[in-house]
């Protein structure tokens, strides 16, 4: 398998859409840049830092890779603690 991700915290130098909740991550807050190889090909997400740990939170509770915009979603349907 050539399939890898990771995850880093980083300061934004301008606003980015979060891939989880969809609202903006302002300039100067933290943020988490996921990036990796699925299934051959590159992706990179970015998250509210609260988002991103949520999204690995439910993927470990669903133990597969999950949709981050459906995250929150999910978190609700399965008692998750968002
Ligand atoms: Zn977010």
């Amino acid at each position: 398998m050539t399939d890898f991700n990771k995850t880093i915290l980083r300061l934004a130098r301008k606003d980015y859409k979060c891939r989880c909740c969809h609202k903006w991550i302002k300039a100067g807050e933290h943020y988490i840049k996921e990036f990796g190889v699925c299934e051959g090909n590159w992706y990179q997400n970015k998250y509210h830092a609260k988002c991103g740990e949520l999204v690995e939170r439910v993927a470990n509770y669903m133990q597969e890779p999950i949709d981050p915009g459906e995250a929150i979603e999910l978190a609700k349907e399965h008692g998750i603690e968002v």
